[in-house]
């Protein structure tokens, strides 16, 4: 299990990431069930965490109920004010980004795979906080755990495949470095840099360590936060 240090010093959240060796959470095989109720014990949660049916856009669903709902909500963005509900984003190569505002108690857990940060995810979710929840960007703290780094994360023609400001990330052999770009994405919307943990971890290069989709892997790590 990850643990983000950014969130350490804050006693009321409560945070982490699995990897391979935890197990699945891929909510659509067998074993799910046995794997979040591993997860409930190791983080101590309440409940089950809320998660979605992610689907590579940028739709954001606020957790108003304790409780999960029994269907799962078509979104790629959880956000809550609510203490004790855990919200849980599933990934294996995409980014799942982390958000604690420690001055307006929100959180929000972010799958940020490419579609979704073409589809200005980073912003959409930063001007939500700051327009529905009161949050200040320089508050803001975000952490995400391994994703597919720019070794790995090839595209067939990215000049095209891609909006222009991906251009300054891309590098010669068609190559892309999503890090940095959510790096600069966040830094844009006013994040200040050292309230920002990327692991910086390639879950394909180190796919003994991480599920990763494009190594072949059907499995999926979660990223959870909970205040
Ligand atoms: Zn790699």
């Amino acid at each position: 299990m990850i643990d983000f240090k950014i969130f350490n010093g804050f006693p009321e959240v409560v945070q982490g990431m699995t990897t391979k060796d935890f197990g699945s959470l891929n909510s659509d095989e067998n074993g799910f069930q046995d794997t979040i109720k591993k997860l409930q014990r190791e983080l101590s949660l309440p409940t089950e965490p809320h998660f979605l049916r992610q689907v590579h856009g940028n739709k954001i669903h606020v957790v108003n109920t304790v409780a999960p709902l029994s269907e799962m909500p078509e979104a790629d963005v959880l956000i809550t004010q609510l203490k004790g509900v855990p919200l849980m984003i599933k990934v294996a190569d995409c980014q799942a980004l982390l958000f604690y505002d420690p001055t307006q108690h929100v959180i929000a857990a972010v799958h940020a795979g490419w579609r979704g940060l073409v589809a200005d995810i980073i912003a959409t979710v930063i001007r939500t906080l700051v327009a529905d929840f009161d949050s200040r960007q320089e508050d803001l703290l975000v952490a995400a755990g391994p994703s597919l780094g720019p070794c790995c994360a090839t595209f067939t023609d990215p000049h095209r495949e891609l909006p222009p400001r991906f251009s300054p990330y891309i590098n010669s052999e068609n190559h892309v470095d999503l890090w940095a770009f959510t790096q600069a994405e966040l830094h844009e919307a006013g994040v200040p840099p050292s309230h920002i943990e990327l692991m910086k971890v390639c879950t394909q290069s180190s796919h003994d360590l991480c599920f990763s989709a494009r190594a072949g892997d059907t499995g999926r790590m979660g990223a959870v936060i909970m205040m």
